[in-house]
C-alpha cells in the first residue's frame, strides 16, 4: 500500500495526469517511426520536432541543441564520456565534485581506466563547491569540469554562475547535471553558459525512461553507442515517441506553474526545518541555509540511525529517504555527507524530506506530530546517547 503522507520526491514523482493524456494516442493511434518516409513517420517526426522545441525552450536553448536519451544516468554519460572522447588531442584532464551524483563519480572512475586523469573538488560543510579550490584544481591539460547543479541529496545548489565566469574564456568545457535543479530553480542556457546539461523527464513529472542532453553549438561530442543513427547521429535508437511528447508536455506545465510553485514548496520546506530544528533536541540541518532547493529539507539526529528514523516513519504511513535513492542498497554512509565533512555516524543519522506537487500542508503537520516523538523513543533504546546525555 502507497504511503500516505508521500515525502520523496526526489527519489520519484508521479506522471502528471495531464502528462499521460497527452501521451495517449502515441502509444495506440500515432504509432509511426520518425524514420519512415510515409504519412505516419511524418506524424512523428512533426511530434518529434516540436517536443524538441518545447524542452529546448524550458532552458533558454535553440532546437538543434537538445537530444534525447533514456534518462539521466545516459545523458551524463554520453556528456561526459563523449565529451572527453571526441577531444583527447586537445587534453585528458577533467574536474568534478567530491559531492556528484554517483552517477558521476562511477563514470569518472571508468574514464580514468581509458587513461584520462580526474581530479575532485572539495565542498565546504554546506556541500557548496568552492570557486577559488576549483581555479586551482584547473590545469593545462583540462578539457572538461563537471558540476551538478545542485544535490538531489543535502539540496546545495552550486553557485553556477561563477563556476562558469572562471572557465569562461579558457578553452574549457562545462558540464552539469541539472536533475536535482530542474523545475525548482530557473535554468536558462542563454544566461549561463553551460555547455553541456543533463535533464531527466521524470524530475519535472514526466514519464520515467526518458531524458535530455543539452549539447551547445559548436561543443563536438562522440556518440557512445553506434546504431542506426538518431538524434543526429549521437544517440542511436528508434525514439520513445510516447515518452519524449510527455517530457515535452511536463515541461510545458512545470514552466507555466514554476514561478508559484517554487514559493509554496519553500514554504512547506521552512516550516518543516523550523519545526524540525525547535522541536528535536540535538538535530541539525544538513545542507546550505539558504542556497538550497526549495523542497528540500534535510536533517541529522544525533546518536540514532536515519534507517531506524526511517523505517519507524515508515510504519506511521510517512515516506521519506536517508539519501540518494541510487545509493541506498550500500551500506557505506552517503559520499556527499562525507564530503562536508560529517563524521560516520553523523552521516548516518541522516533523513532526507522531499516536496513535490502533490504535497499539502497537511503533511508538514503530520511529520511534526510523529517524528519528535520517534527521536526520543529510539534515543531512549540508543546507547550511544546514553553516553552523550552523560558526558
Ligand atoms: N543525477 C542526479 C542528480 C540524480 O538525482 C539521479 C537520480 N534521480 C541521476 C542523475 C540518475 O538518474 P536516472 O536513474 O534517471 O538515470
Amino acid at each position: 500500500m502507497p504511503a500516505q503522507v508521500y515525502l520523496d520526491y526526489q527519489s520519484s514523482k508521479p506522471v502528471d495526469p495531464r502528462v499521460v493524456d497527452a501521451m495517449r494516442p502515441w502509444f495506440t493511434e500515432r504509432f509511426g517511426n520518425p524514420s519512415s518516409l510515409h504519412l505516419d513517420g511524418d506524424e512523428a517526426t512533426d511530434a518529434l520536432e516540436r517536443s524538441r522545441e518545447r524542452v529546448a525552450q524550458f532552458i533558454g536553448a535553440n532546437k538543434d541543441e537538445i537530444i534525447f536519451t533514456s534518462g539521466a544516468t545516459e545523458s551524463n554519460n554520453l556528456a561526459i564520456i563523449g565529451y572527453v572522447t571526441r577531444n583527447r588531442k586537445r587534453g585528458d584532464h577533467i574536474v568534478i565534485a567530491e559531492s556528484e551524483h554517483i552517477s558521476v563519480h562511477n563514470i569518472a572512475k571508468a574514464i580514468e581506466k581509458q587513461g584520462f586523469k580526474v581530479s575532485k573538488v572539495g565542498v565546504d560543510q554546506y556541500g557548496r563547491v568552492s570557486v577559488e579550490k576549483l581555479r586551482k584544481k584547473i590545469i593545462d591539460t583540462t578539457i572538461l569540469v563537471s558540476i551538478g547543479w545542485a544535490s538531489s541529496e543535502i539540496g546545495t545548489v552550486q553557485p553556477v554562475q561563477e563556476i562558469a565566469d572562471v572557465l569562461h574564456g579558457r578553452g574549457m568545457t562545462l558540464h552539469s547535471d541539472a536533475v536535482a535543479a530542474e523545475g525548482l530553480v530557473p535554468i536558462d542556457v542563454r544566461k549561463v553558459p553551460i555547455d553541456l546539461l543533463t535533464l531527466s523527464s521524470n524530475d519535472i513529472y514526466g514519464p520515467k525512461g526518458l531524458g535530455a542532453l543539452y549539447i551547445r553549438r559548436n561543443v563536438n561530442i562522440a556518440p557512445i553507442m553506434p546504431g542506426g543513427g538518431q538524434e543526429r547521429g549521437l544517440r542511436s535508437g528508434t525514439e520513445a515517441m510516447p515518452a519524449i511528447v510527455g517530457m515535452a508536455a511536463a515541461a510545458d506545465i512545470m514552466a507555466s506553474e514554476m514561478p508559484t510553485e517554487v514559493l509554496r514548496l519553500a514554504h512547506y520546506r521552512d516550516r518543516l526545518i523550523e519545526g524540525v530544528l525547535g522541536r528535536i533536541p540535538k538535530s541539525h540541518l544538513n545542507g546550505h541555509p539558504r542556497e538550497r532547493l526549495p523542497n528540500n529539507a534535510h536533517f541529522r539526529f544525533d546518536a540514532i540511525e536515519g534507517e531506524s528514523l526511517l523505517l519507524s516513519l515508515k510504519d506511521k504511513g510517512i515516506a521519506v529517504s536517508t539519501g540518494s535513492a541510487c545509493s541506498s542498497k550500500t551500506l557505506e554512509p552517503s559520499h556527499t555527507l562525507i564530503s562536508c565533512g560529517l563524521l560516520h555516524e553523523e552521516a548516518h543519522g541522516s533523513l532526507e524530506f522531499t516536496f513535490g506537487r502533490w504535497s499539502r500542508p497537511t503533511d508538514v503537520d503530520r511529520v511534526l506530530e510523529v517524528l519528535p516523538g520517534i527521536v526520543e523513543r529510539l534515543r531512549s533504546l540508543s546507547p550511544l546517547y546514553e553516553k552523550e546525555a552523560k558526558a
